[in-house]
């Protein structure tokens, strides 16, 4: 009979099992690998310590209450992207910091060490997560961790954090179930269960780990998220299973512990479940801005002028988009009456998709630069697909309109990953190292010494640094005889 109850699963359950095996999938090929073919990589060493703004507004965020934070290192031997949640609760932030700071400075350290032995081969860190509202009010947040730090494989793995906005409570296992005993033997049991059922862990489970992890303690469930109606416990790799299951996944349905969770934790009777989810309430009622300064005219570039053709830059933005940086380069742009393309990462559109669409209404062009800013020649093809497809997905949601260029992470690329992606590959040729000096007047020092007619300029929209310092390059480049325009565009 166990067969037939996991064919009987309503569709859900299998829509949430489809997303968490196809996200642990895509963190595990990301690491599995042990060459990286004729990567290229841009730009040098030292980084500056991660700028974190506390006054922040939540208020365009997709997920009230909850912000996304973005650090990437371009350093050429230890890169690293982190995507991470943050609120406006210091207890919460903390939380994640304090696991992220442990996640960098663990690889930090080894890259270091690799290094001082020798090795020249570049490492990866990359931290990215999955939020999923629960009907309760709270949010589930799931940290991927892949780190690749040399040798042939990489390593991923999961953490977990739970907390309520409105309350500023983080939740705890325990408390989905009163803290009562009683119910986590029933957890206990019922893991176990669907341990035994889970057709992808047939012949993996290793028996005694096994009992071991899943005994009726609360730590062994302290990594979980409620994705739906189901109870999805996370175990690392070789915790239960051998190598072949990878990280493993466990659902339980809420149903099945409907005697035990507490009040807002209890799944609704079947009949009226259907999920209406707070972000899906919230986004439709938020207000909508209109863009002040919309009286941007378009480009004159070309023909007209004949052989006296203007010189042509496009300037371009990556990595956001971001609710305080975004604008503020919007509105710049706007008073140049300049044109230029936003690279932007599927995970912070989905945070800030009003802002996605800002960018589109102004008239500038919209790349995608992939979903976690991963290195994409460290993974493997169906893994490049879904970061490539998820974020045009996203994007082509939130603005109405798909993005019509890819720029790699770190401007890594190989044949391989060439072959798959349909969209053109833009890289650059001027690079302000913005993301390094975070310092606005140093901006222009780097465009004068190396622009030039035709010139593609690298910028990032998640600093304010950029922002500031973006006048004086538009005014400079203006009074050079330069016209702005996006990628595309450019002859
Ligand atoms: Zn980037």
């Amino acid at each position: 009979m166990n067969k037939s109850r996991n064919k009987q699963r309503k569709p859900w359950i299998d829509a949430a099992f489809i997303s968490m095996i196809a996200l642990l999938s895509i963190s595990l090929i990301f690491l599995s690998h042990s060459t990286k073919s004729n990567a290229k990589q841009t730009t040098t060493d030292n980084r500056k310590p991660p700028e974190i703004s506390k006054e922040e507004s939540t208020k365009e965020s997709a997920f009230p209450g909850i912000l996304i934070k973005s650090e990437v290192s371009n350093d050429e031997y230890s890169p690293y992207s982190i995507q991470y949640p943050q609120s406006k609760v210091e207890s919460f932030n903390a939380q994640i910091k304090k696991y992220i700071d442990e996640q960098l400075g663990t690889y930090l350290i080894a890259m270091q060490e690799n290094k001082r032995v020798g090795s020249k081969t570049p490492g990866e860190l990359n931290i990215s997560f999955e939020i999923f509202p629960h009907t309760s009010g709270s949010y589930s947040f799931v940290m991927i961790t892949g780190t690749y730090i040399g040798g042939a494989n990489g390593y991923t793995s999961f953490n977990t954090i739970h907390y309520h906005p409105a309350s500023g409570e983080v939740i705890e296992i325990d408390d989905l179930f009163g803290h009562e005993e009683s119910n986590l033997i029933k957890l206990s049991t019922l893991v176990r269960d669907n341990i035994k059922k889970d057709p992808s862990l047939k012949d993996k489970v290793l028996e005694d780990e096994m009992l071991l992890a899943t005994e009726p303690k609360w730590s062994n469930f302290e990594k979980f998220a409620l994705i739906e109606d189901t109870l999805v416990v996370y175990f690392d790799e070789y915790e239960i299973a051998n190598g072949a299951a990878g990280a493993p996944i466990i659902a339980v349905p809420l149903a099945e512990l409907i005697e035990q969770l507490v009040a807002p934790y209890k799944p609704k009777v079947p009949v009226d479940s259907l999920h209406k989810t707070p972000v899906e309430a919230v986004s439709g009622d938020e207000d909508v801005e209109e863009d002040e300064q919309s009286n941007e005219t378009e480009v004159q570039v070309d023909e007209q002028t004949g052989n006296t053709k203007k010189k042509q830059v496009a300037l371009t933005f990556d990595d956001g988009p971001d609710p305080k940086v975004t604008p503020k380069i919007l509105a710049t742009l706007a008073k140049y009456d300049a044109k230029a393309t936003f690279f932007m990462l599927g995970s912070r559109v989905e945070f800030y998709p009003e802002i996605a669409g800002d960018v589109l209404e102004a008239g500038h062009e919209l790349g995608n630069h992939t979903w976690t800013h991963a290195n994409l020649t460290n993974m493997a093809s169906d893994a490049i697909i879904e970061e490539v497809s998820r974020t045009n997905n996203i994007i082509e949601q939130s603005t109405g309109s798909a993005p019509t260029v890819f720029r790699p992470p770190y401007g890594a690329f190989n044949d391989d990953m060439l072959n798959i992606l349909s969209l053109p590959v833009v890289l650059w040729d001027v690079d302000t190292l913005d993301w390094k000096h975070r310092d606005a007047t140093q901006l222009l020092a780097s465009v004068k010494s190396s622009v030039h007619d035709g010139s593609t300029i690298l910028m990032h929209d998640i600093h304010l640094s950029t922002a500031q310092g973006l006048e004086s390059v538009l005014a400079y480049l203006t009074s050079e005889g330069y016209t702005f325009v996006t990628v595309s565009e450019l002859d």
